[in-house]
């Protein structure tokens, strides 16, 4: 589109470089915003096929001043690109340690699951300064589940799975996040010491009306079953989407159907009631 005449590249240009300015912008706002309490912790719940709350997924918001809460899909790649990510990595981590301490949580069988961005992992003091966490907040190792992508995975496989065992011994869990969207093979599966596959919104979305997602989803809670791995399945909106799952296998929920990600204070609330 640059080639095809003087005025499409002046506008392809001009928003590329408002859009670069933008990036910075934002990129300096949430520098600020990770510094002045602007990061909100949310959590929405894991649930099994007996409706019971098993766990619940830390997810990050940043609440602006002017625009109110900002999902994180609006600047995760852009903290990515910068230090910024692992410093909103630690204080996720931070806060959902805290709060398996927190009275309501402690004592309860309630896993938390931190999503771990691979710069945040590939940090060299990334286990030491889980340990230090752990101990200093006194929380529950076997109750803190890692999210990691596949992604992770595709350089230095060797070292990310020696990183992972040594948290693991800690009694640590990992789960495979969005599993199935990524670059890899399925060969790397028996080498990594997870306890769960988390199936893709994307997939679970047209599981009951797309005879392929149907299909990819079936595939997934056989290697899952096969490895004796627990399944989570995210985005689950609807009766259908669920009684699908069921009909199929032992699978854990997460999605709207059962309840939205909510300020940490009221999903803690929620479940003292
Ligand atoms: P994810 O790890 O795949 O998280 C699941 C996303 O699906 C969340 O979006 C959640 O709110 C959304 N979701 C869950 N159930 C439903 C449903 O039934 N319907 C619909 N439409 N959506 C549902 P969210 O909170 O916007 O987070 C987006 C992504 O941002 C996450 O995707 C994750 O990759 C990233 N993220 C969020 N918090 C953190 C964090 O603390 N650290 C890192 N590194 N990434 C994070
Ligand atoms: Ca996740
Ligand atoms: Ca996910
Ligand atoms: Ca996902």
């Amino acid at each position: 589109a640059k080639t095809e005449g003087g005025n499409q590249s002046i506008i392809f240009d001009h928003s590329m470089s408002k859009s670069v300015e933008n990036h910075f912008l934002i990129e300096r706002e949430l520098r600020q915003a990770v510094h002045s309490g602007q990061l909100k912790l949310f959590l929405q719940s894991q649930v099994n096929n007996a409706g019971v709350i098993v766990g619940a997924e830390a997810l990050v918001r940043w609440q602006h001043p002017e625009r109110g809460f900002i999902s994180p899909t609006a600047f995760i790649h852009i903290a990515e690109e910068s230090d910024l990510i692992i410093e909103i990595g630690r204080w996720v981590l931070t806060e959902a340690c805290r709060l398996l301490t927190c009275e309501g949580l402690a004592g309860r069988s309630i896993v938390l699951s931190v999503n771990i961005s691979p710069k945040q992992f590939r940090q060299p003091r990334f286990a030491a300064s889980i340990k230090h966490l752990l101990a200093e907040t006194g929380a529950d190792p076997t109750h803190l589940k890692l999210e990691v992508t596949e992604n992770l995975l595709i350089h230095n496989m060797n070292d990310v799975i020696a990183k992972m065992i040594e948290l693991a011994a800690l009694g640590i869990r990992f789960s495979l996040d969005d599993f199935g969207t990524g670059y890899s093979s399925l060969a790397y599966l028996k080498r990594l010491p997870i306890q769960e596959l988390k199936i893709d919104r994307s997939f679970v979305q047209d599981v009951t009306i797309n005879p392929d997602d149907a299909t990819l989803v079936e595939s997934i809670l056989a290697v899952a079953k096969h490895m004796k791995l627990q399944v989570v399945a995210e985005g689950v909106e609807t009766e259908e989407q669920a009684s699908f799952l069921n009909a199929r296998g032992d699978v854990i929920h997460q999605g709207y159907l059962f309840s939205k990600p909510e300020l940490a204070a009221d999903w803690l609330k929620r479940l003292a009631q």
